[in-house]
């Protein structure tokens, strides 16, 4: 504090203040006019304290009024400044005793026009405007006379002006002497700030005075909006992360977080040649399983949008066998199992042998069944091949000694990302989309996909397709023509494929019956039971429970209702199973619109 006795002679009042300690100094001139000196900051008069306290900034540059040592009212200007070594220096203008002569006269406001803050003093009782700073009137590039004649918010930024209204409203209803906000101002040439405002009313020598302060916050506000800006970047950015992950399959999470987890361990230098080679093949083997993935989901969505046709052409089964024989005997000794049996059946031997369907997709559904036999089965054998079941139907296999599929786990591995629980293994790897694509492509081609299996004994998959439809159609039942009118008929139609359904719907649309539908065995039975119904028509392969069980629940219920099994009848018994369970009749797929009518119409009572 000995830097007093550098100002302590002159004639400006000042005094300085020690931040970190509260200590404070007055000089002379101080001591002088107001008849005390200053030693901390308590000793300070009240409202002299309040100028240098953060929360009001705009305080420290401006008008104040000071209690002298007689209780007196003295008004000052305060140019406050703080320094590097935390000192407050506040020097004060006594403005006493003509305020209004006061900042009418040029050489006394002299001391505000260095001050960095836009300042407007009014007399409220006239309404005269008595001094503008020089800063301000810099800065927003109007007049002292343009600023003088018009209301102080019609500078203000016209988002702001309910903000400034709504600011005054409340100092004026709340008695408040001054109100403290920031808003933006707007400048002749249409340059836009950032103020933080400060209005005050004050009364001197028994008049009302009103001071507004400005500081300029332009830079602060700018940082504090990128700030947001920024924030709220890495915000959305973090929920769509969260949104994409929550969404995200496990099984693409998993080679996702093996991928990124090997790339920043080979970042490693000391690692060896051994682990480095490891570590890429991880990688390589995760890559893999997200691109095939990826492939197996567009092509399911691709399927479930009916973007997909089947072809129908020529097909040389036994060259499809060949070639999945070759493939899965190179994948073999791949994964080591040279020691497993692999057997291919032709029915017909003839390289000639052709059928009319879809070559592709045959084979993409056969190696997959393969790749499953193979990735599933340590000992014993795989056998594949295919049937001709009759002129219009073929029948293919893949069967396995493997670890077999419980009918718990049978349930879920036709479903998108099913897989029985113990296979978690880096060799049974696998995303549980091949089935549901191949149950998809299966019934794509008309067909139908089915599965016998024993736990620990091994497993069979055999889908039966059409081979030639236009034949199939020419062996009708009893045409029907006409016109027939089945307005009054409730049918309800138990199908679980969206597409199998709408097939039915346009079948049955010239009859005019009343559709309604069951996803399930479960809904079969609540809708039968809630609607007088007149015929039913049962799909036997449906998840939750199958057409079987659904049919031998409605019929302890209703023993008359008819009802038509449709199958692809996979297995030679599945047609026996149907009448068992109380089926009156069983139309094999694929269902022409003729094969439907003149069935349901010789069944509808
Ligand atoms: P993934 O790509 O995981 O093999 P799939 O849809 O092809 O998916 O198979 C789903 C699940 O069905 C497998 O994870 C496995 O649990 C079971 N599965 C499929 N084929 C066989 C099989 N031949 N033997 C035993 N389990 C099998």
């Amino acid at each position: 504090m000995n830097s007093i006795s550098n100002i302590n002679y002159l004639p400006i009042p000042i005094v300085i203040i020690d931040l970190q300690s509260d200590e404070a100094l007055s000089n002379l001139a101080f001591n002088e006019a107001f008849g005390f000196s200053v030693a901390n900051l308590k000793a300070l008069n009240k409202r002299l304290a309040q100028a240098i306290v953060p929360e009001y900034p705009l305080e420290n540059n401006g008008y104040n009024t000071i209690n002298n040592q007689n209780n007196e009212f003295v008004s000052v200007i305060i140019a406050s400044n703080i320094t590097d070594h935390h000192k407050a220096i506040l020097s004060l203008q006594i403005i006493e005793p003509d305020f209004k002569f006061f900042f009418k006269n040029k050489s006394c406001v002299k001391l505000f026009s260095n001050i960095p803050l836009g300042i407007i003093i009014k007399h409220l009782d006239t309404d005269e405007t008595l001094f503008v700073s020089d800063y301000l009137i810099s800065k927003i590039e109007y007049s002292f006379e343009e600023i003088a004649k018009n209301p102080w918010r019609v500078f203000t930024y016209k988002e702001d002006i309910a903000l400034q209204e709504t600011m005054m409203n409340k100092k004026l209803k709340n008695g408040m002497n001054a109100v403290f906000f920031d808003k933006r101002i707007i400048s002749k040439s249409g340059k836009i700030f950032w103020f933080s405002e400060y209005i005050r009313t004050f009364e001197h020598l028994g008049e009302q005075y009103q001071i507004i302060a400005l500081r300029d916050v332009s830079n602060e506000k700018e940082i504090e909006t990128e700030l947001q800006r920024s924030k709220q970047i890495v915000e959305d950015a973090e929920r769509l992360k969260s949104a994409f992950l929550d969404n995200m399959p496990h099984e693409i999470r998993t080679p996702l977080h093996a991928i990124t987890g090997f790339t920043s361990l080979l970042a490693d230098p000391d690692l060896s040649n051994e682990e480095r080679i490891e570590y890429v093949k991880f990688i390589q083997d995760s890559s893999n399983d997200i691109l095939n993935l990826m492939d197996n989901i567009i092509e399911i969505a691709k399927l479930e949008t009916n973007q997909i046709k089947p072809k129908r052409e020529k097909c040389y089964v036994n060259s499809i066998i060949d070639k999945a024989y070759s493939d899965i005997v190179a994948k073999q000794n791949i994964l080591e199992k040279e020691h497993l049996e692999v057997k291919a059946f032709k029915d017909n031997p003839d390289p000639m042998f052709t059928v009319v369907s879809d070559p592709e997709r045959i084979h993409q559904i056969l190696s997959h069944l393969l790749n499953n036999a193979l990735k599933f089965t340590e000992i014993g054998s795989i056998e594949f091949g295919y049937q001709v079941a009759n002129n219009n139907q073929i029948d293919f296999f893949v069967k396995d000694t493997g670890i077999g599929i419980s009918p718990e786990e049978r349930k879920i591995i036709f479903k998108k990302f099913g897989k029985s629980g113990n296979i978690n293994t880096n060799k049974n790897r696998g995303s549980g989309l091949g089935l549901t694509l191949s149950k998809k492509l299966i019934e794509l081609l008309n067909g139908q996909i089915n599965l016998e299996s024993e736990k620990g004994k091994g497993s069979t998959f055999t889908f039966r397709i059409p081979i030639d439809n236009e034949q199939k159609i020419t062996i009708t039942r009893p045409s029907v023509s006409g016109d027939i009118n089945w307005k009054s008929k409730t049918i309800l139609i138990v199908e679980d494929t969206d597409s199998n359904y709408f097939f039915i719907e346009a079948f049955l649309e010239r009859t005019h019956a009343n559709l309604i539908w069951a996803h399930n065995g479960f809904e079969a039975i609540s809708m039968f039971n809630e609607n007088k119904v007149d015929l039913i028509l049962m799909d036997i392969m449906m998840p939750e429970m199958d057409g079987y069980e659904a049919t031998k629940q409605i019929r302890e219920i209703n023993s008359t209702v008819p009802i038509i099994a449709q199958t692809a009848l996979a297995l030679p018994d599945d047609e026996e199973k149907c009448y068992e369970s109380g089926c009156n009749y069983v139309l094999v797929k694929p269902i022409s619109s003729e094969d439907l009518i003149a069935t349901v119409k010789r069944f509808l009572p």
